[in-house]
Order: structure tokens, then C-alpha cells, then sequence
């Protein structure tokens, strides 16, 4: 897991933080960037001890990077902000797999149905993601685009792939020589069966037959190449205007 975005750990009841004062993890830092005053400097060592004894320290340094006050996961705002900056020159230099992982995690959050439920499934801006994963939004833009970029190329790639399957031979199955009990031959679904001649098209390309189907029969058009009349029969064209009816 790249980042709990639900910081499920935050329930556990044995974190070591649970029931102390949020004064000693979250004192008055001051603006961000200024240096901390002795007593606020005193607060983080003080809750850094407790973070060093908490059995979700892993956890919760991995998932709070991106919180901007207070002492999370043994590490001071100042501390955090340096390793966002790190993060930014160490991201470019992660291989390529670790770039996608990032990148379709990231990409992933940006879309409603990816996004935190707490959000209420609303696509994440950039601030927002990189306060709830740490990763700064230069990073994240390059690492989506890249993944983006892959995920186009895969597409692209499966729409031309060429599959080399041997097409099944068409066989023309030959009309038997002797009369049937009906009308004309008619090649059908695979097999050859006797029918009765229902009537044409004008331009005798189509012929309508009636045609044993399973168990029970049909009328049905079939292509002239496929009929062999093996009985005289009188011609009766269908008008387009019978065929609509
Ligand atoms: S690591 Fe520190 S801040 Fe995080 S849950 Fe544990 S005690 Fe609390």
C-alpha cells in the first residue's frame, strides 16, 4: 500500500498518542518557514519520545507526509516539509515501475469514483492530494502525466496487436443429385435440407422457402447460390411492397 487514505491505524487503541494533550503534538509552530521557539521545540521532542514507542509509527509517517502542523509519525512540520522537497528530486530518479505505481495511484484519486469517501467522491485538486499523500504537486503532475502517457501507449498498442489464428475453412456443401421430397434444395445453417419454393426477389437473388428448423419450420430468404431447385415450379415474385407486409 502506497498511502492509507483512510488512515485506518488512527482507530487503533494502543497508538501511543491516544488520550495525551494535543497541545504537546500540536503546539503554536508560528508562520511556517520561521524558526520554532524553545517551548514549542520542547512540545515536539516531547511528543516525538511518545511517537518512538507507538506501534503504528510506520503507518502513520508514511500517511501524514503531507500534514502541515504538529508532530505526526515521530517527524516536526519542518522535518516533514524537507522530506516533501526530498521527494521531488528522489521521485524523478524512481525506476520506471515505481513511477507507474505513483503515477495510476495518484491518477486514481483524481477521479471520483477513486477519491476517499470522505471527500463525498469528489475529484481531488492538487493541494489536496498532496496533503493527504505527502507527494508535491510538481511531482504528482509529472507522475500522472507519465502514467497517462503508458496508459494511451497500452491502449494503442492492444488495438493494432495482430493475432496470428488460422481463419476456419468455408466448405461449400454440394446439393445432392437426387430429388428431394419438396421443392428445391437449400444450403442452411451448415447442412443441406429439402424445402418449398415460397417465392423470389424481382431480380431472383433471394429466394422465399419454407424450410423445416428443429423441430418446427420457418419462412426464411435465402441467397439463390445457396437454392438448387430439383422441381419445376411456377416463378412468383414478391413486390417489395408484399415482402414489407
Ligand atoms: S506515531 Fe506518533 S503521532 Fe502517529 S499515532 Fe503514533 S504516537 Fe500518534
Amino acid at each position: 500500500m502506497l498511502v492509507d487514505t483512510e488512515r485506518r491505524w488512527a482507530n487503533r487503541k494502543d497508538r501511543a498518542c491516544r488520550g495525551v494533550d494535543t497541545k504537546v503534538f500540536f503546539p503554536d509552530s508560528g508562520p511556517a518557514g520561521h524558526v520554532p521557539s524553545t517551548a514549542t521545540s520542547e512540545l515536539w521532542a516531547a511528543a516525538k519520545d511518545i511517537c518512538q514507542n507507538c506501534p503504528v509509527l510506520e503507518e502513520c509517517r508514511r500517511d501524514t507526509l503531507g500534514e502541515d502542523y504538529g508532530v505526526w509519525g515521530g517527524l516536526d512540520e519542518r522535518e516533514r516539509r524537507r522530506l516533501r522537497q526530498a521527494l521531488i528530486r528522489e521521485g524523478r530518479r524512481w525506476p520506471k515501475d515505481k513511477r507507474l505505481e505513483w503515477g495510476k495511484f495518484l491518477h486514481d484519486l483524481r477521479t471520483p469514483s477513486g477519491a476517499p469517501h470522505y471527500t463525498r467522491k469528489v475529484r481531488m485538486d492538487w493541494s489536496q492530494i498532496r496533503h493527504l499523500t505527502g507527494v508535491p504537486s510538481v511531482l504528482g503532475q509529472e507522475l500522472v502525466a507519465e502514467y497517462e502517457e503508458h496508459l494511451a501507449a497500452v491502449k494503442a498498442e492492444r488495438k493494432t496487436k495482430v493475432v496470428d489464428r488460422p481463419l476456419p475453412e468455408r466448405t461449400e456443401l454440394p446439393f445432392p443429385a437426387k430429388r428431394g421430397k419438396r421443392d428445391l434444395w437449400v444450403r442452411h445453417n451448415g447442412v443441406v435440407t429439402d424445402a418449398f419454393y415460397k417465392g423470389e426477389s424481382s431480380d431472383g437473388r433471394w429466394i422465399f422457402v419454407h424450410i423445416g428448423v428443429g423441430r418446427g419450420h420457418a419462412l426464411k430468404w435465402i441467397k439463390a447460390k445457396d437454392v438448387r431447385f430439383h422441381r419445376d415450379v411456377p416463378r412468383y415474385v414478391i413486390s417489395d411492397k408484399e415482402r414489407a407486409a
